[in-house]
């Protein structure tokens, strides 16, 4: 069934676990998540984004993406990921999206505040919850080089921007980056605890794919309740393609499906999500 984002957000928030937010980009990996998501009776997001557009077109898959989350046994809730601007963020919105970020992260603190200031005025009222980004989660390239010039979420900042913006969610940057980590990441647990202590939007962690269990598990721990799982989900399926050359492209198609089913599966037991699906906020 369509969910509600803020609704299991929450839910995730008071009884300690976190949601998966899995990016989907063809019918294999959108079927693999939900495979996963009704086997282990738990929500779970699928999202769309910009980076993917080269491979498929949005706008058609969009329509896949609602009606396996209408159809699907657990609560689903479709997300837009890194929204670049206000046109990107509408257009998913208008295919389906029940859920948007917009990474205005890479401006400045004031002009981040403004733009999300606009899109919390436009979205709000169209009952569409918002994802913001404040410091900046790195992008994929070598750890330590990445590490040099990265920016860490500034716990003061974070409180006045939530505050002025009304987001309903909060992309902090504590270290994680996006793609694989070349170097064990090293996760600053002292500022994540600043950031919990100072705000109380749910907080949501990018860059999810390859941090170490115990680092994943002790960042729901400190308030994450929103975990983005990309790079992974790809690598599971490359290693199906490695392992099975010598079958049919039909047959491939399917054992790439279970193996991102089976990787989704792990991520969804390691983030608390597991047979969660039932949970009630007043219980
Ligand atoms: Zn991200």
């Amino acid at each position: 069934m369509l969910a509600d984002i803020r609704y299991w957000e929450k839910i995730g928030q008071k009884n300690g676990f976190a949601i998966p937010h899995f990016n989907v980009w063809n019918a294999e990996m959108l079927m693999g998540v939900i495979d996963a998501a009704e086997e282990a009776n738990a929500p779970i997001i699928i999202s769309f984004g910009t980076g993917f557009i080269k491979n498929t077109i949005f706008e058609e898959f969009a329509p896949m993406m609602v009606s396996m989350a209408k159809n699907a046994k657990v609560p689903v809730i479709t997300h837009w990921d890194h929204g670049r601007s206000m046109d990107i963020v509408k257009n998913a919105y208008n295919h389906g999206m029940n859920s948007i970020m917009r990474d205005a992260s890479s401006l400045p603190f004031e002009e981040n505040i403004a733009e999300l200031q606009r899109i919390v005025d436009y979205f709000h009222p169209l009952n569409i919850p918002v994802e913001a980004e404040l410091g900046h989660v790195g992008d994929p390239g070598k750890y330590e080089d990445v590490m040099k010039q990265y920016q860490f979420t500034d716990p003061d900042e974070a409180k006045e921007f939530v505050e002025k913006t009304h987001v309903d969610s909060l992309a902090v940057a504590i270290g994680n980056v996006h793609g694989v980590y070349t170097s064990k990441p090293q996760i600053a647990f002292d500022v994540l605890e600043k950031i919990r202590d100072k705000v109380d939007v749910p907080l949501v962690l990018h860059g999810a794919s390859c941090i170490p269990d115990e680092d994943v598990k002790k960042a729901v721990s400190l308030g994450i309740c929103k975990v983005n799982i990309h790079t992974e989900l790809g690598l599971a399926a490359m290693d199906a393609i490695k392992e099975n050359t010598n079958v049919s492209f039909l047959e491939l198609e399917q054992l790439v499906r279970k193996a991102v089913k089976q990787r989704a599966l792990e991520k969804i037991e390691l983030l608390g999500d597991y047979n969660k699906a039932d949970l009630r906020l007043d219980e």
